[in-house]
């Protein structure tokens, strides 16, 4: 399978190539040349296969021979050890629940993936891979949990300095091993522009390998299409998907799964009050437009990364893209009332991601009599239980994976915002 660049398409190379030069070169999106097919017989098994089977099948196609299929086994069992649970909540809808891994969110799905294949990857090299993540959040803990004890990679992780949750500061700062935790005395931009002024300056050649994990890379997406084959399989055909959407990467993946051939009779693209894809899809003008903080918080991106690849998978043509993704947005007084509501009526429990997806599929069914969805809920709402629990009045019960990241010793390396120093700390730590 190739791989082209969608800044400068002449640029192209396989699937290692793109996963590890991701955005580490400035290089932009790496988008495969061609959305690859699963074959008729892959379709009619699907609805009895297990989420590591599809993904070793629709994996393959998108790795090729650079991993053969023994590790490419091993990879998708290890990654996909965990439940993704469909439930049925009324008569025309469902929700498809992806917060089952080890940090509880929809992210484990492409960090897991990811980090089988920087591990896979690094046991053709003799140096050292040190990946480096900025987070806001939730990014980092799937990172960490992904690459614990991964030999041949280190993890550094940066977040901003008391601006991310407890829950969420444990899951980066306890792990240990191959994880550093690195505190930005400022905001997550300054941890973004860190790891980016290292990566575009880094020498290459080194004792080293130093490349990122970030949310484009284009291991997390592929991965996140599995589990689109997965539940249509079993929801049945022409089902409307809704896709709580953020950076528009799983949204993105989504598309991809309809375009190889499976059944989906039209998208969702749910979000918060941060709406320049929702009026992209009304106007055909995308228009970036400054972060707004919101209580579905891994959804505040004013500038979505994803975007340019959601309109490469509808062949850049505004016509196609706005017939096949219905836009929506909903701020934060919507949400919680919703959350209410969805407690009350059916007994389910909503975390403000999950909400605004289950909003979106709301208004598309209320608005097309006789049609079926599903949307995507990402996170437990016990990542949430400030917001949460005040709106359905009761306490919600913290899944066993979580409870661990209660306590904990923090260990984490302070440290002040430019590229410097980040870089000293390298060059201290590793040589590079
Ligand atoms: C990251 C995230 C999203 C947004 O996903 P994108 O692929 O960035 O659109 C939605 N919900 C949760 C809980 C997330 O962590």
């Amino acid at each position: 399978m190739e791989y082209y660049n969608l800044k400068d398409p002449r640029i192209r190379t396989g699937f290692r190539g793109a996963v590890e030069k991701g955005i580490s070169s400035n290089m932009g999106l790496f988008m495969p040349a061609r959305i690859p097919r699963p074959d008729e017989a892959f379709f009619s098994r699907l609805p009895g296969l297990a989420l590591p089977e599809i993904a070793m099948e629709v994996g393959q196609l998108y790795v090729g021979n650079e991993i053969p299929v023994p590790a490419m086994r091993q990879i998708c069992e290890e990654a996909f050890d965990f439940p993704v649970i469909i439930r049925q909540l009324d008569e025309r809808s469902q929700v498809l629940e992806l917060f089952h891994g080890p940090t509880a969110a929809f992210k484990d799905f492409g960090a897991r993936f990811m980090a089988g294949c920087f591990r896979y990857f690094s046991t053709q090299d003799d140096r050292r891979t040190v990946v480096l993540v900025a987070t806001s959040g939730d990014t980092g803990g799937a990172i960490a949990s992904s690459f614990l004890g991964v030999d041949g990679v280190d993890v550094v992780i940066l977040y901003p300095s008391g601006m991310v949750s407890r829950l969420q500061e444990n899951q980066i700062t306890t792990m240990g091993s191959n994880i550093t935790a690195i505190e930005i005395e400022g905001t997550f931009d300054d941890c973004q522009a860190m790891v980016k002024g290292i990566l575009s300056g880094a020498a290459t050649g080194g004792r080293v390998k130093l490349t990122s994990a970030n949310s484009i890379n284009i291991a997390r997406l592929i991965p996140q299409t599995f589990y689109y084959y997965y539940a249509l399989a079993r929801t049945g055909k022409g089902t409307v998907l809704s896709v709580p959407s953020g950076n528009f990467g799983n949204i993105t993946a989504a598309a991809m799964a309809w375009k190889s051939g499976l059944g989906i009779l039209h998208l969702v693209a749910a979000t918060n009050i941060n709406r320049v894809v929702p009026e992209y899809l009304d106007t055909g003008i995308f228009k970036p437009a400054p972060t707004v903080a919101t209580i579905a918080n891994a959804m505040d991106v004013g500038n979505p990364g994803n975007f340019d690849r959601l309109r490469r998978v509808f062949d850049d043509d505004y016509e196609t893209i706005s017939r096949s993704v219905a836009g929506c947005w909903f701020d934060d007084d919507r949400i919680s009332k919703h959350m209410g509501e969805e407690y009350l009526r059916t007994g389910y429990i909503l975390d403000p991601h999950g909400a605004v997806a289950s909003l979106g599929l709301k208004e598309y069914l209320d608005s097309h009599p006789g049609t079926t969805g599903i949307f995507a809920a990402t996170a437990h709402p016990a990542k949430f239980t400030g917001i949460v629990e005040p709106l359905i009045g009761r306490e919600v019960e913290v899944p066993d994976s979580l409870v661990k990241f209660l306590s904990g010793t923090k260990r984490s390396v302070k440290m002040r915002p430019g590229t410097e120093n980040l870089k000293q700390y390298l060059i201290d730590s590793y040589g590079c």
